[in-house]
């Protein structure tokens, strides 16, 4: 099923003093194209809850307009929108089995509707094979791993095959090794299943792992969608810029003069058609290239080794970070005992943004 957010909004009412309110939401157009999955993205306090939350019927827009299919949901009850949701914290009832925390949400079914108790097991064991839980039927949630909960959570979600099925931060209470091979199996499932999926994260590398479009949200506005690698390889802005990657970007302050970019003195590169002004260089850590002859100029700090690349770890007056952080592959033998180092740049590895605005110039 599509869904789709029309000029969406949620304003909170300011409290306190100030009583400014909170824009969580501000203006959201997108369409979620049918079976896929739609990573939600951005820092703390950016709007993705509560955008999950409109999605979900838990909260009501201040204004716009949400669509499941063809179907204005906008007022619909949330028990009525056929989804399912699993949240960071799993909510699973303490005292109740796995087989009954799954079959949870079959047992208010009504009218022709309603199940027999071996339809909704059957149901159950089902949801409860998709995520390989199916052997612990009989076991109380307390006596279940972190990860293990997590998938009784989404088993759940799963029981009644919702149109949607939105998820809040599911991997953040498990351990790195789960973390991520729960994140491979929500993909599989979401493959297997078909079902249209958002995915909220504050994860950058999460999201991008398994989304087949990425949303990057700050401040309650969307920044830029698009496919994880196209947003990687060509952000819009600084912050998305930023946001994405590890190691990230590195940044510096530079100028445009006469159709070269300048990094403190040295002129890093052609930019025949941009007028003169000041920006921000961002080069990502895989756009560097060692040189004796580079046209960028650091002092070396040191290498970090990495088996199959290599870190080198320098500084620059015009850097905005504490360090510049590069990765180049190990066949490269860096002279430690020299002071400086010399690279060229990856002109697709290096982008220029405005000093003003932030957004990206074109080159
Ligand atoms: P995220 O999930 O990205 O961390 P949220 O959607 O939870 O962000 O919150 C977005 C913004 O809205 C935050 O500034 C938050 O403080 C505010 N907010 C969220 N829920 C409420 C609420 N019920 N009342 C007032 N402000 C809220
Ligand atoms: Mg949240």
């Amino acid at each position: 099923m599509k869904v789709v957010l029309q000029n969406l909004t949620k304003k909170f009412p300011g409290r306190g003093k100030e009583k400014k309110d909170v824009i969580a939401v501000n203006n959201f157009n997108f369409e979620i194209p049918d079976g896929t999955l739609v990573g939600l993205l951005g820092p703390s306090g950016c709007g993705k809850s509560t955008t999950l939350n409109l999605l979900s019927g838990l909260q009501t827009p201040t204004e716009g307009k949400i669509f499941f299919g063809e179907d204005d949901v906008t007022h619909l009850p949330a028990e009525n929108r056929g989804i399912g949701l699993v949240f960071q914290n799993y909510a699973l009832y303490p005292h109740l089995t796995v087989e009954q925390n799954i079959m949870f949400p079959l047992q208010n079914l009504k009218g022709d509707k309603k199940l027999t108790k071996a339809a909704m097991q059957e149901k159950a064991l089902e949801a409860a094979k998709m995520v390989q839980i199916d052997g612990l039927m009989d076991r109380k949630p307390a006596e279940l791993s972190g990860g293990q909960q997590q998938r009784v959570a989404i088993a759940r979600a799963l029981v009644k095959m919702p149109n949607l099925l939105l998820l809040d931060e599911p991997l953040s209470n498990l351990d790195a090794r789960l973390r991520l091979q729960t994140r491979e199996e929500i993909r599989r499932i979401q493959r297997e299943t078909g079902i249209t999926t958002v995915f909220v994260t504050h994860d950058q590398e999460e999201a991008m792992s398994i989304s087949d479009m990425i949303v990057v949200m700050k401040d309650g506005v969307i920044n830029q969608i698009g496919k994880p690698q196209e947003v990687y390889d060509e952000p819009i802005n600084l912050f998305v810029a930023k946001f994405l990657g590890t190691p990230s970007i590195n940044v510096f302050t530079g100028k445009i003069a006469g159709g070269k970019l300048y990094i403190g003195e040295d002129a890093v590169m052609d930019v025949p058609n941009v007028s003169d002004r000041d920006v921000y260089v961002g080069i990502r850590p895989e756009g560097f290239v060692l040189s004796e002859s580079g046209a960028f100029t650091c002092d070396l700090v040191g290498v970090e080794v990495m088996g199959r690349d290599i870190s080198v770890i320098s500084k620059n007056a015009a850097s905005e970070g504490e360090s510049i952080r590069s990765i180049i592959s190990s066949e490269n033998v860096v002279d430690t005992s020299k002071k400086t180092v010399r690279f060229d740049i990856k002109p697709n590895k290096l982008f220029v943004f405005d000093k003003e605005t932030e957004e990206r110039i074109e080159f």
